[in-house]
């Protein structure tokens, strides 16, 4: 058995076909007419650019806009002046051959983000290597590996699966990927997620170990591999996958149902996005709207601020396509783990108790915050668009904001520009502070939304990403527990709405806990949706009463969790 990173769930069973990118031999010659040379080393940039962009329009339209990005992302570079001009300098200036030019200009720059610390950077690497390759095929004649046209049932294993490579691939066909490098946030690896094909990456020393034709399970959810497995393993996995894919098709027939207990009790179950393409999918999963933008990624992946006009842009394609549902779009929540390099912000000491969300936008209204609220407001005239604000600890920021979203509509009345007067505001509760202080928040907004993530973190003040303390962050802990159920008994008490966006609320563990305190909304990644509104439609919430108080007189989170474990089994 292998273990890797679990990239893509699922469980694929073929036959391994390796995928080897030809090895480019590419040696230095001289050129004699340079500036034929350089026409050739056009010549091959063009057809590059126009094989990228025929790759990006067939993944959007078999896949979405999201997916197809990662092909323009890839047409930004083949654009970049400082990139070809370079390219063009070393054929002049050395009377170099244009694909050793290629090689060292790409690969400088291959290098120069490899060595950033910073995993966009790091994945540009990749970028830079695959259109470097692809340009150098099309000067030297070399045809690509035609992943589209492998076998039904194929295993496809690689050192790294490029992104162009990945987006040949054929879903009907491609039954399971397995790399040794990569992870979970490579592209190849959203890309498989987005294709729903089982994929386990940063698997080491596969490649010396299989050969095509070997037989191969990838259990894309654990992240193992087995090559060659032993009849009984293969019989165990053949039942396991047979399950897992009856399963999902089941989930489907709750597309288009309520989120209903079956004593009545209705929620709601919506999305987590991050950029308005994301939308396509919590339409296909029958989101019933959306609990949380996180607007950052807006700004992310690029080098200047979006406009107030480029996210009003954003917002009212999102408001439109859900037509009237919910959709609440959370104010910037940069610092912390994320980070923006054009912004200018220092590097904090200890980011995720620094400058970060709200105490930056208060603090930036000018350049960051108003241009936000505005763009937000305008968007709000197309559909049922609710402000969110992030990472709140006390009432002055809830005030302080509160007051500029209502400068800013005095604004936007005097220039009569539309947009929803009775707009609502809320907060994010993911703070030890606003737990606390629940009952008096809750006067103040229309709605909460529970973040368990930063929650859990900041409650057993465990930092969320750090590996060495994982064993303390969990949300099954009692007082992390305590805290969710104060925060949802504050919110039903003063009669506002209060959902869940941490991945919590999703988690098939905690949703009778959190059904059981009175939450209204789970909001999650909108895979999850369908298997969520099964469980919520098969539970009682007056049944979970029970649960509720033998899981809260546990005092470790282990034995609460060993509990829900035992009830999810006992009632499936
Ligand atoms: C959270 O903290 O639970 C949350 C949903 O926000 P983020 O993960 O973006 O911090
Ligand atoms: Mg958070």
């Amino acid at each position: 058995m292998f273990k890797g990173t679990n990239a893509s769930a699922g469980i694929g069973i073929g036959s391994v076909v390796i995928v080897e990118e030809t090895k480019l031999v590419i040696e230095q010659r001289s050129i004699a007419n340079v500036a034929a040379e350089v026409d050739r080393f056009k010549a091959a940039l063009d057809q590059t650019m126009k094989d990228t962009e025929a790759m990006a329009a067939d993944l959007a339209e078999r896949m979405g806009e999201k997916e197809a990005e990662i092909m323009q992302g890839h047409m930004m570079l083949l654009m970049d002046p400082s990139l070809t001009g370079e390219i063009e300098n070393q054929i002049k200036g050395e009377s170099m051959n244009a694909e050793m030019a290629v090689e060292n200009v790409c690969n400088m720059y291959a290098e120069m983000f490899a060595s950033m610390d910073n995993e966009m950077f790091q994945q540009r690497a990749t970028d830079m290597k695959d259109i470097k390759v692809r340009m150098q095929k099309v000067l030297l004649g070399v045809e690509s590996v035609d992943v589209a046209s492998l076998p039904s049932g194929t295993v496809l294993v690689a050192k790294d699966l490029t992104p162009s490579m990945t987006a040949g691939i054929n879903p009907q066909k491609i039954v399971g990927i397995v790399t040794e490098l990569g992870g979970k946030t490579s592209h190849s690896a959203i890309l498989a997620r987005a294709m729903e094909i089982p994929a386990v990456v940063a698997v080491a020393d596969f490649l010396k170990e299989a050969k095509n034709g070997d037989t191969v399970i990838v259990d894309g959810s654990e992240g193992v591999v087995y090559l060659s497995p032993e009849d009984k393993v293969l019989n165990e996995y053949t039942d396991k996958r047979d399950k897992y894919l009856k399963e999902r098709k089941e989930l489907e027939q709750y597309i288009g149902k309520e989120s209903i207990t079956k004593d009545g009790v209705k929620v709601e179950i919506v999305a987590n996005i991050g950029k308005p393409a994301d939308v396509e999918k919590v339409l296909q999963y029958d989101g019933e709207g959306v609990g949380l933008f996180r607007t950052e990624f807006l700004f992310m992946d690029r080098d200047s601020m979006p406009t107030e006009d480029e996210q009003y842009e954003a917002y009212k394609s999102v408001a439109e396509s859900l037509k009237g549902k919910p959709v609440i779009i959370r104010t910037l929540d940069i610092g912390g783990d994320k980070e923006i390099p054009y912004m200018g912000i220092a590097k904090d000491e200890n980011p995720f108790l620094g400058y970060r969300a709200i105490r930056l936008c208060l603090d930036r209204k000018d350049d960051i915050y108003k241009p936000q609220l505005r763009a937000l407001l305008r968007a709000s005239a197309y559909g049922d668009i609710r402000i969110m604000i992030p990472m709140v600890t006390c009432i002055d920021e809830i005030r302080e904001a509160k007051h500029l979203i209502e400068e800013m509509k005095m604004e936007l009345d005097r220039q009569n520009i539309p947009y929803n007067k009775d707009i609502k505001v809320g907060i994010m509760v993911e703070t030890a502070a606003a737990s606390l202080m629940a009952d008096v928040f809750a006067k103040e907004v229309d709605f909460f939304s529970i973040g368990t993530n930063d929650l859990t973190q900041y409650t057993m003040s465990c930092d969320r990403g750090n590996e060495q303390i994982s064993y303390l962050y969990s949300t099954f802990n009692p007082a992390v527990l305590r805290s969710i159920k104060r925060i949802i008994s504050c919110a039903n008490e003063a009669g506002i709405m209060v959902g869940m966006c941490g991945e919590a609320a999703s988690d098939p563990l905690m949703i009778p806990l959190l059904l059981s305190f009175g939450l209204n909304e789970f909001s999650m990644s909108a895979s999850a949706i369908l298997q969520s509104r099964k469980i919520i439609c098969n539970s009682s919430k007056a049944d979970l009463k029970a649960v509720e108080d033998k899981a809260m007189s546990f005092v470790t989170a282990k034995e609460v969790e060993e509990y829900m474990k035992e009830y999810v089994k006992s009632v499936q």
